[in-house]
């Protein structure tokens, strides 16, 4: 017996709300008057995108930036995403050569990125996990949600190993060491397009906005009540939504990733969508979530999915000694206990002061 604690989105073709969203709140002054706020959203990438402009520049309209911003993600999806056939990184993926292959800079720099952080992490988190992801049910490929046998888990590790793929940077490309090496990207997909909306806003030169794609931020300038954008972390709990704390967020990028809205449960065990490389099944922890402040949306979403997947120990172990600015939640029987890196407490807790 097997219970789904998330909406798939493999038939609706779209998420809607149900994916970690961070509640973007507006911290405001009583009776503060209101600049002129934008506010446009959809659905993107099986999830959603929301984008507010506080203070827009004389002529933009939310009719007119609409089909720009979502060109701009279609862009993206065109690039990375393992959910569309077409996509360069589905024909990078079913391309059987072990021989050097051009990859256009935006997706090298995506991968580029991926084997960053599987170096920093020793492998924990690894874009070449792909067949583990879709193995658990957790892909592009529709499957029941079941857990898979420890034979189906062997044959899909021997695929896994980011030191499987070699990059070149100039020209850009990569090199597989297996032809069936699949590369899964959504650990870093949603922060990308929140980079790539930015930079198209700033194109636009809009100084003062508040961009999601799902559970990843950026956020420029100040609200429409000239204050930092107020960004809500939720409580990891999948049966209820409910606000952790709080924080502002100006300039910065911020993702989220947890185990509580993409999950599914058998015989009271839940196996959620973050997969351990070193066991080939979900992680099995008491983390929740984990949210990372930084500059960019790419880096933080990534981070965020690195930091799940090394747990409650290894994860603040690192951040810390990275000097990562990131905040776990822990459960502790019924409760949670949040705590953040010292980088987390004077890049966010300072702000909060007013410091
Ligand atoms: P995150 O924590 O940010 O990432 C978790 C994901 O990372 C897992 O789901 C898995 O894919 C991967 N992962 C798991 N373990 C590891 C590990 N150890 N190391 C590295 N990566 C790991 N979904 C749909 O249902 N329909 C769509 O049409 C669709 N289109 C997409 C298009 C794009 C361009 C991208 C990037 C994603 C798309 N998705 C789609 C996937 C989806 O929206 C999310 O990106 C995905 O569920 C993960 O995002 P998250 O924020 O929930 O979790």
């Amino acid at each position: 017996m097997f219970k789904s604690g998330f909406i798939r989105s493999k038939v609706a073709g779209a998420r809607g709300w149900s994916a970690i969203a961070l509640t973007i709140l507006s911290l405001t002054a009583c009776g503060e008057r209101a600049a002129p706020l934008i506010e446009i959203d959809g659905p993107t990438m099986g999830t959603y995108y929301s984008v507010k402009i506080a203070r827009p520049p004389a002529g933009l309209t939310t009719e007119g930036l609409k089909p720009g911003l979502e060109a701009v993600l279609d862009q993206v999806i065109a690039e990375i995403s393992t959910y569309d056939e077409t996509s360069e990184l589905s024909r990078l993926n079913r391309n059987p050569s072990t021989d050097w292959i051009p990859v256009s800079p935006n997706l090298y720099a995506v991968i580029a990125e991926g084997q960053r952080i599987a170096a920093l992490t020793d492998g924990a988190f690894d874009i070449t996990i792909g067949p583990l992801v879709n193995l658990w049910g957790f892909g592009p490929e529709s499957r029941p949600e079941t857990v898979p046998s420890a034979e189906q888990i062997q044959a899909a590790r021997e695929r896994v190993g980011w030191q499987k793929l070699e990059l070149r940077a100039s020209p850009p490309a990569v090199r597989k060491a297996r032809a069936d090496l699949y590369i899964d990207l959504s650990a870093l997909g949603e922060g990308e397009g929140a980079d790539r909306l930015a930079v198209w806003l700033d194109g636009q030169g809009v100084t003062d906005y508040m961009i999601a794609v799902a559970g990843a931020i950026r956020a420029k300038g100040l609200n429409a009540k000239g204050q930092p954008w107020a960004i809500a972390i939720e409580e990891p709990r999948p049966d209820r939504r409910a606000v952790h704390r709080i924080i502002p967020v100006s300039d910065r990028a911020l993702s989220t990733s947890g185990d509580y809205r993409n999950f599914f449960e058998q015989d009271g065990k839940r196996y959620s969508h973050e997969i351990d490389p070193a066991t080939g099944a979900p992680v099995d922890r008491n983390l929740g979530s984990v949210t990372v402040v930084g500059d960019s949306g790419r880096v933080v979403d990534g981070l965020a999915t690195a930091l799940m997947v090394l747990g409650d120990q290894r994860g603040p172990a690192l951040a810390e000694a990275q000097g990562l600015a990131a905040y776990f939640i822990v459960r502790e029987g019924d409760g949670l206990r949040g705590f953040g890196t010292p980088g987390f407490q004077s890049e966010v807790e300072g702000d909060e002061r007013g410091e």
